[in-house]
């Protein structure tokens, strides 16, 4: 008998077991993949780390949560700043004076800000109800129809009007020409991949990997005092309440004999027409070069392909509208009876988390539950 089962070995797992087992607890990870580190999966093809499931940067602005990650890697100085393919013309991203002079010519920050006010009037926004509005409101029509509307639809599969603004206010919008795509005091990537990372903070620990969870749940559940789920919420209950929506994600990836192919980690297709949303170049997370510094040779490039999730398919983005918000608290309510079980993470919470705060919801979970008999629904 364990006192913890936890189900999915994820970062929100992976810490949870690296917190119960230092606090003396007897923990069981297991996983229906055929790996550890979930989504943050790296996996090395010709001395590259190739992010399998999408890239990964870390960012955050918790200095306790970057610290606990320099636990388990060394991080280096890597910045995300991608570039945003509009039919062959490059914009710099986040929006910034770079991307302003671009569009519109302007050179300096009253200039740029005078024409964003200049369409936001236009547009005759007074309070931003949806993506599209919001867009508009904080950088205008022209970014809006050249870098946004293309590609969010592509990537939520959603005309931009039916999705909630919050989604857009991830991307900041800046008077300066700082290319950094994230407000984050603390940036970068652990050093020979994340899988390297997370086998270090399950270190000690019991692991399956190749076992799943739900088709044997009684077999499971009989295992352990408590369990841990960070699988779907509604695969958990066998979508009686009906199925929350997720979008998927889908990679062609490609080894090209070739030392650069586009020359920056991350290019955004933000028209319509083309198919992917972007294309990721591994090698330029570490900057090109190998673990001994040594310049590699060739490339591997990922072409990322948006979809709508069905079954079958890995859940990567929560669709946060208010349809199935409304399911979530439906499925929620029926999480809190289930009086062992604790649900966690992007799937079992359905909610649209980056790295850093999963690992800070995981941390306050597992101190939650060192020192109380309670769980933490609801975190
Ligand atoms: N977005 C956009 N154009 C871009 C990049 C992002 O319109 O070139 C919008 C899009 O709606 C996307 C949102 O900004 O869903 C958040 O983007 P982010 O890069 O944070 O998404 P993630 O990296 O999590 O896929």
């Amino acid at each position: 008998m364990y006192d913890y089962l936890i189900v999915g070995a994820g970062l929100y797992g992976a810490v949870c077991a690296r917190e119960l087992t230092d606090a003396g607890k007897n923990v069981l990870v297991i996983d229906k993949r055929s790996h550890v580190a979930g989504n943050v999966y790296t996996e090395k093809v010709e001395g590259i780390n190739v992010h399998i499931y999408g890239a990964h940067i870390f960012h955050t602005n918790l200095p306790e949560v970057w610290s606990y990650v320099q636990r388990f890697a060394t991080f280096n100085r890597f910045t995300n700043s991608p570039v945003a393919n509009y039919k062959g013309e490059l914009y710099s991203l986040p929006f910034n004076m770079y991307t302003f002079n671009r569009m519109w010519g302007v050179v300096t920050p009253d200039e740029a800000a005078e024409k964003i006010e200049e369409q936001r009037k236009a547009a005759g926004i007074t309070e931003a109800k949806n993506l599209e509005e919001q867009a508009i409101s904080l950088v205008g029509t022209d970014i809006y129809e050249k870098l946004i509307k293309g590609y969010t639809q592509k990537q939520w599969g959603r005309p931009c009007d039916q999705l909630p603004a919050f989604i857009i206010k991830r991307l900041p919008v800046r008077l300066t020409f700082d290319n950094n795509y994230f407000n984050a005091l603390f940036q970068g990537i652990p050093v020979g991949g994340y899988t390297a990372m997370v086998e270090k903070m399950l270190s000690g620990i019991e692991v399956q990997t190749g076992v799943d969870y739900l088709e044997d749940k009684e077999h499971w559940d009989a295992q352990a005092r408590r369990i841990i789920y960070t699988g779907p919420i509604d695969a958990y209950f066998n979508f009686s309440l009906g199925t929350l929506e997720y979008r998927s994600v889908r990679f062609e990836t490609e080894i090209l004999d070739k030392p650069n192919f586009q020359g920056n980690a991350a290019v955004n297709y933000t028209d319509a027409e083309t198919p992917w949303t972007r294309i990721i170049e591994h090698k330029w997370f570490e900057f090109g070069k190998d673990e001994q510094g040594k310049e590699l040779p060739k490339t591997v490039i990922s072409r990322e392909y948006s979809s709508e999730w069905k079954p079958g398919d890995e859940p990567y983005y929560p669709v946060n509208d208010e349809k199935n918000g409304k399911l979530y608290q439906a499925y929620h309510a029926l999480a809190a009876k289930e009086e062992k079980v604790i649900f966690g993470g992007r799937l079992g919470e359905y909610k649209y988390y980056d790295m850093d705060q999963v690992i800070a919801a995981a941390l306050t979970c597992a101190a939650k539950e060192k020192t109380s008999k309670e769980d933490c629904h609801g975190m």
